[in-house]
């Protein structure tokens, strides 16, 4: 890619997450800023194929920093995993001119930007928009915390209620294969145990401990689950009760409302700062990246290496649930 970028796109592709519009605001008004045409792209590589593509101007992203979900609809899209399918994407961009495509999503999004700049000649960076925090370069995604937080809400509420008729909640969160919603919130809601998908669960050492608590007479109100891990909430509660029929058990699987709702303020300004950065990558030749923020800087990775990587988890934090539930 030569020529000057005077028009560039944008799209959210994938899980939805919040503060994906504070994302496409920043992209928007940066690009306006440097004197570019911005254009959205409706359900990401959907509306990509079908050219269902319009121009943004300021006013268009006006009051929705604070709204979850995105305005430019997200999809699931079978056609772009196809060349043909991708030839008219290309297609599309070329006949408005577009010399840059800014994809918001998770590790699918950015492998499809990925093979989309390879093929093509059309600069790609993607930011990192996803719940699930399972993309490795970055120690934040576009809307994480606020998943994180509702889901903190959410066990505290459900700790008020197990704590007044001593029973003990066995609560399902997010993550798809990453834990890292569970451990967050689990830690931070004081949970006895946390199951997540990067660490094999031993159900003898849980059904161990909880006896060992039960004896002692210490209530345990909360046991976090990822829904990625070995047990799900369903199962795990079941072999509870099998273990110990005393113990009144019940489930809570929190599903798509970690999702919606309003960002919180760190996504909102990890969001605007992945949309300002990515017009300058844009601007300043640095092609087909995403952005992630590490150790409070921007940091430029290749979307080549941008494969599905958890992040591990570090056995300390696990040791930490362990000593603080006891
Ligand atoms: P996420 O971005 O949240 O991980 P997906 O895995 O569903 O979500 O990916 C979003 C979209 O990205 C897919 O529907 C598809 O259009 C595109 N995509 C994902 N993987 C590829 C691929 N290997 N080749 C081309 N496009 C892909």
């Amino acid at each position: 890619m030569t020529q000057k970028i005077t028009k560039i796109a944008v799209l959210t592709s994938g899980g939805d997450s919040p503060g994906m519009n504070a994302a496409i605001r920043a992209v928007v008004r940066t690009g306006i800023y440097y004197g570019l045409e911005v254009y959205g792209i409706m359900r990401g590589y959907a509306g990509l194929v079908e050219g269902d593509i319009f121009k943004m101007e300021s006013k268009s992203v006006a009051n929705i920093i604070q709204r979850g979900g995105t305005i430019l609809k997200t999809a699931r899209c079978k056609e772009f995993h196809t060349k043909e399918g991708r030839q008219k994407a290309y297609d599309n961009l070329r006949k408005i001119g577009i010399g840059g495509l800014i994809a918001i999503g998770g590790d699918g999004t950015f492998r499809g930007a990925q093979l989309f700049s390879s093929e093509f000649d059309i600069p790609c960076i993607g930011l990192p928009g996803t719940i699930d925090k399972d993309i490795d370069g970055t120690d934040f995604t576009i809307g994480f915390d606020t998943a994180v937080n509702t889901a903190v809400q959410a066990i505290d509420r459900l700790r008020d209620t197990a704590d007044a008729h001593d029973r003990l909640f066995v609560i399902e969160v997010m993550g798809r294969d990453s834990g890292y919603i569970a451990l967050h919130s689990g830690i931070a809601t004081g949970a006895e145990n946390i199951l997540i998908p990067e660490k094999k669960s031993d159900i003898n050492e849980i059904m161990a401990s909880l006896q060992e608590k039960q004896r002692r007479k210490k209530l345990v109100n909360i046991i976090v689950v990822a829904e990625g891990g070995t047990y799900g909430a369903v199962e795990l509660s079941k072999v509870i009760t099998e273990n110990i029929p005393e113990q009144e058990v019940r489930v809570c699987i929190l599903g798509h409302i970690q999702r919606g709702g309003a960002p919180t303020c760190l996504d909102r300004l990890i969001a605007s700062r992945m949309g300002y950065s990515a017009v300058e990558c844009l601007l300043e030749g640095r092609y087909n990246v995403f952005v992630g923020i590490l150790n409070n800087s921007m940091h430029y990775i290749p979307l080549e290496k941008a494969v599905k990587q958890k992040q591990t988890v570090s056995d300390e934090w696990l040791k930490i649930v362990k000593i603080l539930a006891s």
